[in-house]
């Protein structure tokens, strides 16, 4: 049962992953309790938040997870990803380096969760397109080769960040159907 009381009928969780300061606990925010902050401090302590939301007239918990400075190469742990049925996997649009880290994460997320599990990649910050590093077409190709779900976002504008997470949920949803 969920905090309001009512009845849950099904506990997701989904991990964030990407390299530091490309907006994954901002999506978060912007996910669970519709916030945003622009000096963001590094997560610390909360592993998690929720948000309870209806698909096909059944509620879904979404347990989402989120790395708390463990941004380092393979410092993540495994613990991190068990149980994880869902991903999404961030860099930052006016970041080249973090597009060109995504294999590593990717080789890590295959490594160590579900192989069915449900990856979205996300390219964040599109409000800043004028620093733009990262071209939509490549990303696109990238995701497509690799069977990923795709979605550029911003989660300060709150552009697309909703629709990636309500993606994967649903895709989540109708793999358990
Ligand atoms: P994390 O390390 O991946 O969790 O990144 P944070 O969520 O802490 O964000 C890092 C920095 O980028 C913070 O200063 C955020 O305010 C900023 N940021 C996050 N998302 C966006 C976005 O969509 N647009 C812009 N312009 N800045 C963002
Ligand atoms: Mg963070």
């Amino acid at each position: 049962y969920g905090d309001a009381g009512q009845k849950i009928d099904y506990v997701f969780k989904v991990v964030l992953i990407g390299d530091s300061a490309v907006g994954k606990s901002q999506i978060l925010a912007r996910f669970a309790r519709n916030e945003f902050s622009l000096d963001s401090k590094a997560t610390i302590g909360v592993e998690f938040q929720t948000r309870t939301l209806v698909i096909q007239r059944k509620s879904v918990k979404a347990q989402i997870w989120d790395t708390a400075g463990q941004e380092r190469y393979r410092a993540v742990t495994s613990a991190y990803y068990r149980g994880a049925v869902g991903a999404l996997l961030v860099y930052d649009i006016t970041k080249r380096q973090t597009f060109d880290h995504i294999p590593r994460w990717l080789e890590e997320l295959r490594a160590h969760a579900d192989k069915n599990i449900v990856i979205m990649l996300i390219g964040n910050k599109t409000d800043l397109e004028d620093q733009r590093a990262v071209p939509t077409e490549d990303a696109k190709e990238f995701a497509q080769k690799d069977g990923l779900f795709f979605l550029e976002t911003s989660a300060m504008e709150a552009t697309n960040v909703e629709d990636a997470f309500l993606t994967v949920l649903t895709e989540i949803f109708n793999i358990v159907n």
